[in-house]
């Protein structure tokens, strides 16, 4: 099979046949074997019944629908691990994305060894108030990940199959699957200018509660850096804290015994030092089980190998 295409979809009864019928079109006219991914997250208009009703007549859909909306991520993250082609395309159902990028997206990714491209709607059929924060989230992104892409929320996008088996999207994260793959190693991200429809059916899922997205980069930074190794984060706070106590308590003993001061209780310092003494205890306790975390994890203990030689029984499977 040559192309996965994995298409996340919430209420969008109307554009569902027009999408599968322009995606079915262009995978003939250039030949390519594909599946159809789609999955249905928790719709609650008749888009499942579309979906099983498409699935009838092309037998190159695979379906689920989930039993509620667990959001794009979610759906992005099931259609990763079913898809079984070495190249994966994801693309949003509303017909905003145009099938027509497939093949050259494909060729990218194949010819030129892109791991990832990602869609970039360089002329934009949304209205200003979509566009303007947009662009203010693309540039901070930029500057803060050194990726140089101008449209990270893309939701057409082609990716070599291991970055779509590495990469965990989760919550909100779909909008940095490039930082991800960037972080699980992947290098070599590129960019295609894209059509860009406005939406003909239906209504944007997505409401000024996207700016909340910007908490995920905080994570993401955090995780890129400290994720396999939490105790150097908490560990070097917690030790500066609790090396800050101690200095404070030992000043204060010692001018005790030499000055015969009364009462360290009656001292303000004597406060802040029981306090970064707790607070210093508390960080490294909280490191202590972050690491616990990161080693029951199994997600977090997978490594991509890219390449091998004499594998072992168990590398081969
Ligand atoms: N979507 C989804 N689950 C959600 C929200 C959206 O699967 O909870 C899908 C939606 O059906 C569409 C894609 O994600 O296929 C992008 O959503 P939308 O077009 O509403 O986003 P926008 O283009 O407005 O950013
Ligand atoms: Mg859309």
């Amino acid at each position: 099979m040559d192309i996965s295409i994995v298409v996340p979809l919430y209420n969008e009864e109307e554009s569902l046949p027009e999408l599968e019928a322009w995606i079915d079109r262009v995978m003939k006219e250039h030949a390519f074997s594909y599946e159809l991914i789609m999955i249905d997250d928790g719709s609650t208009d008749s888009s499942w019944k579309v979906v099983e009703e498409l699935s009838e007549k092309n037998k190159n859909i695979r379906a689920l629908k989930f039993q509620r909306n667990y959001g794009k991520s979610a759906a992005l993250n099931v259609g990763f691990e079913a898809a079984q082609a070495n190249v994966v395309i994801t693309m949003d159902a509303d017909l905003q994305d145009s099938p027509d990028e497939v093949p050259e997206l494909y060729r990218m990714i194949m010819e030129e060894k892109y791991d990832l491209v990602s869609g970039w709607k360089k002329k934009r059929n949304d209205p200003l108030s979509k566009r303007v924060p947009s662009r203010v989230y693309n540039y901070l992104v930029r500057s803060l990940t050194k990726i140089k892409l101008h449209d990270f929320n893309c939701g057409l996008k082609a990716y070599r199959r291991p970055v779509v088996k590495s990469v965990q999207v989760h919550g909100d994260l779909h909008r940095y699957i490039p930082v991800l793959a960037k972080i699980a190693g992947f290098k070599r991200i590129g960019e295609k200018v894209v059509q860009h429809n406005a939406r003909k059916y239906g209504v944007s899922k997505f409401g000024l509660g996207r700016a909340r997205g910007m908490f995920d980069l905080v994570t993401l930074a955090f995780i890129g850096r400290f994720g396999r190794k939490p105790m150097h984060f908490f560990g070097t706070l917690g030790t500066l804290f609790l090396f800050l106590g101690v200095v404070i308590l030992i000043y204060l003993s010692i001018a005790k015994l030499l000055y015969q001061e009364y009462g360290i209780a009656d001292r303000p310092l004597f406060y802040f030092g029981i306090l970064t003494l707790i607070v210093g205890s508390q960080l490294f306790l909280s490191g202590f089980l972050a690491e616990m975390i990161v080693r029951n994890n199994q997600d977090n203990n997978q490594y991509v190998i890219e390449k091998i030689v004499n594998p072992t029984e168990k590398n081969r499977s």
